[in-house]
């Protein structure tokens, strides 16, 4: 039996919805480091578990900088939001 190949299955598996800076920085072209630096000045829309931990970024967050738009859910702080 040869494995089947869904031509999306996996579009949901969790290496291909999370970017870290290594997956980002191949899809982006950005240098790493680059990458952090906007991550850390908030720009660039990222999750960090610690503070000195990995970065996950979405695909719909990076999507969204690279053509230099904010994602849906990341909400401007001068919102008012609490
Ligand atoms: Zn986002």
């Amino acid at each position: 039996m040869s494995a089947v190949t869904t031509a999306a299955g996996d579009a949901l598996d969790e290496g291909r919805t999370w970017h870290t800076t290594g997956t980002a920085a191949a899809y982006s072209g950005y240098h790493p480091t680059t990458l952090v630096r906007h991550l850390q000045s908030g720009e660039l829309h990222g999750f960090q578990r610690k503070t000195k931990g990995r970065w996950r970024i979405h695909v719909d967050c990076l999507d969204a900088w690279l053509v230099g738009e904010t994602c849906t859910h990341a909400a401007p702080t001068a919102k008012g939001r609490r």
